[in-house]
């Protein structure tokens, strides 16, 4: 059986163009699915009848199964989704005045052992499928509908979720794509952001055949820190990953990088941090957005004070980059930065290496 839910338009297009049907039935099943969320051939009433009975027979339109829905006190949601057996992901949505942003996940777990964060810590089982990554926004649009002016709640889509979405780079494109596409969910590309920590090749496909908003995970301005807080540093340096986002920038569709910067007490959080930040991207037309940390059980990680953060925030400012402080949100439901944490079977034995290297 195909999911149809796995399928971008030029992909449903092929599977209709091999079942006989025009294109333009592809267009409208594609309607159906993503903006009016219909699960079941029935509803897609101005479909020919033939087509409606023949395509239960071939194809089925299955999102990831809804587990429960969780609601903070300031508005924050999160939906947690099953994606076999006893692999779950989860998803965010943060209301804000002007905007509403969806948090999707992109794998179960994540194999780059970023030492701060808790997807990180709990190992990778394996890629989301399109039909799961898109069925986070197709739940939560379903969850959230439209607000009065028949506007969708939802204007803009982070992939900050569990995982790395450029280590799931063709189902991210997919997903990226039907996103985008105006018989879907017709968001524009510079609302449409991927978060990365920097997998440099994978950041100069993206550019090239689904360019959209780039967020990169820096978190250390030396090579020294970075390779031991972000590990892939050791495969892809500060000066290589300067050069790809320098790239970015001159084709991509907004004209600056969002750097992310996870503020740790008395490990990255320094005045000579600020300094080294600015003269490492001083090539790079950038922004800085700093997140103070979330901490999750044995982390050995602390949040930097609040007036550490600001006074980083500052001196990048002083030196005329442009800088936010991210807010913590939903954190009384875990759904902070980096608290994702779902239900992963890890099948990289991390948790049992690291339970033998500490005996
Ligand atoms: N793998 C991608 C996207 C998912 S992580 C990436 O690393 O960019 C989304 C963001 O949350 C990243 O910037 C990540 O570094 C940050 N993050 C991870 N753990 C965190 C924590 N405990 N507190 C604050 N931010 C965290
Ligand atoms: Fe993976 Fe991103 Fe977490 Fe690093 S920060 S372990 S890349 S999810």
């Amino acid at each position: 059986m195909q999911n149809l839910l796995d399928f971008d338009l030029p992909g449903l297009e092929n599977f209709f163009a091999q079942l006989g049907e025009k294109p333009f039935r592809a267009r409208q099943v594609i309607r159906w699915l993503h903006q009016y969320g219909a699960d079941d051939f029935a509803q897609m009433t101005d479909l020919a009848k033939t087509l409606r009975s023949k395509l239960p027979e071939v194809a089925e339109i299955r999102p990831p199964q809804l587990l429960s829905e969780q609601v903070s006190d300031d508005g924050v949601r999160k939906w947690l989704l099953e994606v076999g057996p006893e692999n779950r992901v989860e998803t965010v949505f943060i209301p804000e005045s002007d905007r509403g942003t969806l948090c999707v996940s992109t794998q179960v777990g994540c194999a780059l052992e970023c030492r701060f964060c808790s997807t990180g810590r709990q190992g990778f089982n394996r890629n989301l499928s399109v039909a799961e990554i898109i069925g986070q926004l197709w739940w939560a649009n379903r969850a959230l509908g439209r607000d009065p002016k028949g506007d969708r709640i939802i204007s803009n889509v982070v992939l900050m979720g569990m995982g790395e979405p450029l280590l799931n780079f063709e189902n991210v494109v997919t997903a990226v794509s039907l996103m985008l596409d105006d018989h879907a969910y017709g968001l524009s590309r510079r609302r449409v952001t991927v978060s990365t920590s920097g997998i440099v090749p994978a950041m100069d496909r993206l550019r090239e055949v689904m360019p959209v908003a780039l967020a990169v995970s820096l978190h250390a301005p030396n090579d020294a820190l970075r390779d031991e807080l972000v590990p892939i540093n050791r495969k892809y340096p500060l000066k290589e990953l300067m050069a790809a986002c320098q790239r970015y920038v001159q084709d991509g569709p907004r004209d600056f990088i969002t750097f992310e910067y996870v503020m740790l007490d008395g490990v990255n959080d320094r005045p000579e941090h600020a300094e080294q930040l600015l003269a490492l991207t001083r090539e790079v037309s950038c922004k800085f957005n700093l997140i103070p940390f979330n901490p999750f059980p044995d982390s050995g990680f602390r949040r930097s004070p609040s007036d550490a953060v600001r006074r980083f925030a500052n001196h990048l400012m002083a030196a005329g980059v442009i800088t936010t402080t991210r807010r913590t949100r939903g954190d009384d439901i875990d759904a902070a930065c980096g608290q994702l944490a779902g239900q992963v079977q890890d099948k990289t034995r991390r948790v049992v290496r690291r339970m033998e290297a500490t005996a």
